[in-house]
């Protein structure tokens, strides 16, 4: 449930990208971009991907043709696995973008420089290929789709646990590309009227997290954990715990990686403004 991901070349200081479409970003001419990912890399996430849908296939082909009665319940699990598939989505970006590290050893570069990159450059998100995009979402939802293909489907309560765990794998495994969906100005016609019906994230939720001070709407599948999550205040009560507990300071690494790709870093919000946050 990674957002932008993954990298082996460290070329965010190295690249010029264009400007003319980040609404969001700092003023500034030399933004980072994504860092290419090597050949053996992608034959790997070819392979994650292609079984990762051939598994989300067959266990749908084993619910609709088992011998199990479904009643409203079975049907209503399906939701409920794409609302935790949403929540998940958003606390994992949440945590990236709060407390994540790009020193951190070993996801540092890789799982955590891509969300600094999509902050100050959003139009690099929609450079990156299929198989950039959904591999290492992909390579995540690999050993749950194997463990659910190996529940038998004999009792009412197994089909019912395969049914939620289909539909948070599959939402859940489609993050980044419902992600990047959203950042499209003209996505393909099925998904935006999925996004008008409110199934999928849509552009103007989403836009809602680029805009400052950049600490809402963390959920990025469906979005419908975000109005609820804000209600009740839930990533700031939970950043104030941590602190509390940890002494830790929110978004430290966001900030210093913001400012480095900012002109005039006067202009720029602060991203510690908010509840004592972001
Ligand atoms: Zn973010
Ligand atoms: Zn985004």
């Amino acid at each position: 449930m990674k957002i932008p991901g993954n990298d082996s070349q460290p070329t965010s200081n190295q690249h010029l990208a264009a400007s003319s479409a980040q609404d969001a970003a700092p003023s500034t001419s030399t933004l980072p971009v994504h860092d290419a990912i090597p050949f053996s890399r992608r034959i790997l996430e070819t392979l994650a991907i292609t079984a990762t849908l051939t598994l989300i296939v067959l266990n749908v082909g084993r619910l609709t043709t088992a011998d199990i009665p479904v009643n409203w319940f079975t049907w209503f699990l399906i939701p409920v696995g794409m609302g935790a598939a949403d929540f998940l989505s958003g606390l994992i970006h949440w945590g990236a973008d709060t407390w994540g590290r790009e020193s951190m050893p070993l996801i540092g570069r890789r799982l955590l420089h891509p969300f600094r990159v999509h902050h100050v450059n959003q139009a690099d998100f929609l450079e990156r290929r299929f198989i950039d995009t959904n591999g290492d979402v992909a390579i995540l939802a690999l050993p749950g789709l194997v463990g659910i293909s190996l529940i038998p489907l004999e009792t009412t309560l197994q089909y019912n646990l395969t049914t939620f765990c289909v539909s948070f794998l599959a939402v859940g495994s489609m993050t980044n590309q419902i992600h990047q969906w959203a950042h499209m100005p003209q996505p393909p016609w099925l998904v935006k009227q999925l996004q008008n019906c409110g199934i999928l994230l849509g552009s103007n939720a989403h836009a809602l997290h680029h805009s400052p001070p950049y600490t809402e709407n963390y959920c990025i599948t469906t979005g419908w954990c975000n109005r609820p999550l804000a209600s009740i205040d839930f990533f700031r009560r939970l950043e104030r715990g941590i602190t509390r507990v940890t002494g830790y300071q929110p978004r430290s690494d966001e900030e210093a990686y913001q400012e480095k790709f900012t002109n005039n870093v006067n202009e720029k919000p602060s991203l510690t403004s908010i509840h004592g946050g972001s």
